[in-house]
């Protein structure tokens, strides 16, 4: 047996086919890909198979969960014990709140964290890129020279760089669903804390 450690912070019990919790967005494009890697160049040796419960394909992701988990704690994407999956539902009120309660009143100084690649930028940050339209929504590596590509290096936390992720893409990170009174959703990064 190979001695297993623990990393602190890392959820191993974590149950995501029954919790309804997505996989890592990057065991997901490894698993995708090396589905094809296997057809086209081993003729399916492993017939990864996914998308339902007990496909092998699956278990690999699962266990992949785990090393990203284990990279992104130890690399301080995240939060020990955070999850890429703690989705949250506000009213535009209680968001407005929130913020106020946590940086004041002063909309500029609101800080929020990239779901993506955990680079936090204030309000004020957006406005001098040129984009107070994107404040929560978009990162701000989109607009700015040291930008990083968020599917290939957005995951690299540690880089202290924002990514060029877009929360109108196709995939819908952004964890804060903020509810506003003639009930249009807008999906917001997180707080930063
Ligand atoms: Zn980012």
């Amino acid at each position: 047996m190979i001695e297993f450690k623990r990393i602190p912070g890392v959820d191993y019990e974590i149950d995501r086919w029954s919790e309804g919790i997505p996989h890592h967005p990057e065991s997901e494009k490894l698993v995708r890909r090396l589905m094809a890697i296997d057809w086209e160049c081993f003729r399916g040796h492993f017939d990864w198979k996914v998308g339902g419960d007990g496909d092998n394909g699956e278990t690999l992701m699962f266990e992949l969960d785990i090393f990203f988990d284990e990279r992104d704690v130890q690399s301080g994407v995240r939060a020990p014990g955070g999850k890429m999956s703690d989705f949250r539902t506000l009213t535009h009120a209680e968001w407005m709140a929130e913020g106020t309660r946590r940086f004041g009143p002063d909309y500029d100084k609101w800080r929020f964290v990239c779901p993506v690649c955990g680079f936090v930028a204030s309000v004020q940050d957006w406005k001098d890129v040129g984009h107070p339209d994107a404040v929560a929504f978009s990162c701000i590596g989109r607009w700015r020279k040291d930008g990083i590509d968020a599917l290939t290096d957005g995951l690299h936390k540690g880089m202290g760089r924002p990514c060029n992720y877009a929360g109108g893409g196709l995939f819908k990170l952004n964890p804060v669903t903020v509810v506003f009174d003639d009930g249009i959703e807008h999906r917001a990064f997180e707080f930063a804390d």
